[in-house]
């Protein structure tokens, strides 16, 4: 009887490790691509048209990512790309979607935060991306935007930027960066000799750092590109060239393989005790207090 006992308990016990333990991510693991925003809901617009079109970030990139997908899966690597919402019903984002394998995650822009799957107290909308590149061990994920000031952009350039995660992502945020500033930007893409710079976020109120917080306590480099403006003349005429916006397209591409070639097997920082919290967790900013996340842990209550 008391064998019995004790193997039930020992059950227990590996099942609730097994429940709270994440994937984690590694070198042999895909890389995660994820198409910004959802249809419906699609992101940073130029102001105006220029060349007859307005360009907006989420069907800018199902247009183009097919071909920073093509770079890295050219140098050997497996690759995934997924989007948070719906599958797209109409031509052509339909038909880019098809090209480029799309994976959605049926998980459009409520407006809101909720948490992730795996770590209860890191907040953000759209989390279900992240979800998705740790439940798939990715090597890396990389979050395909555009940014957008107020109004066209008159002079200099514009702030271009790679977000990232604070542990696992400095690495992968510079490798893009390096790779955009020597192929793109002031190379064909003016900005008046500003380069692409690396910002971590770690903040769960931050925008974007509730899921880059999630990837890094798996494991995973998560960066966001950031790095061409639509309030921008330059960069809209430069993305809206189909030759050129490719080039841009695969610039990401060779920036993501920069990283797994010399620094995809680095030692990874997996969050070990998710029971303690951190600048990164929700409950921390005040920002985060004043909202109600359903599903989510407050840490700093408990
Ligand atoms: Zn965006």
């Amino acid at each position: 009887m008391n064998k019995v006992l004790l193997l039930v308990a020992v059950c227990f016990a590996v099942l609730g490790m097994s429940s709270c333990s994440a994937p984690r991510g590694t070198a042999d693991g895909p890389v995660v691509l994820d198409i910004g925003h959802c249809v419906g809901a699609g992101g940073a617009k130029s102001p105006r048209a220029v060349k007859g079109k307005r360009l907006q970030e989420l069907d800018w990139w199902y247009e183009y990512v097919y071909y920073t997908r093509k770079v890295i899966e050219d140098a050997g690597y497996k690759v995934l790309v997924c989007n948070r919402g719906d599958e797209p019903e109409t031509s052509p984002l339909a038909d880019w979607a098809e090209r480029a394998d799309v994976h959605h995650l049926g998980h459009p822009d409520t407006g809101n935060r909720y948490p992730s799957d795996y770590y209860a107290d890191r907040v953000a909308g759209g989390i279900v991306s992240a979800d998705y590149a740790i439940s798939r061990r990715a090597s890396c994920a990389v979050f395909l935007h555009h940014n957008s000031d107020r109004g066209w952009r008159r002079r200099g350039g514009s702030k271009s930027l790679i977000i990232c995660n604070k542990h696992n992502g400095p690495r992968l945020a510079q490798c893009l960066a390096d790779t955009l500033n020597s192929e793109v930007l002031n190379h064909g893409m003016p900005n008046g000799n500003r380069e692409c710079r690396v910002q971590v976020r770690s903040v769960d109120a931050q925008r974007s750092a509730g899921w880059m917080n999630a990837c890094d306590d798996s494991g995973i480099p998560a960066a966001v590109v950031e790095a061409a403006f639509l309030n921008n003349a330059a960069h809209v005429r430069y993305l809206s060239n189909p030759s050129t916006a490719r080039r841009y397209a695969e610039a990401v591409g060779r920036g993501i393989v920069r990283y797994l070639r010399t620094s995809g097997h680095e030692p990874r920082h997996y969050r070990e005790d998710t029971d303690k919290p951190d600048a990164g967790s929700y409950g921390y900013s005040a920002e985060s207090r004043r909202i109600r996340v359903p599903g989510a842990e407050n840490l700093f209550q408990s």
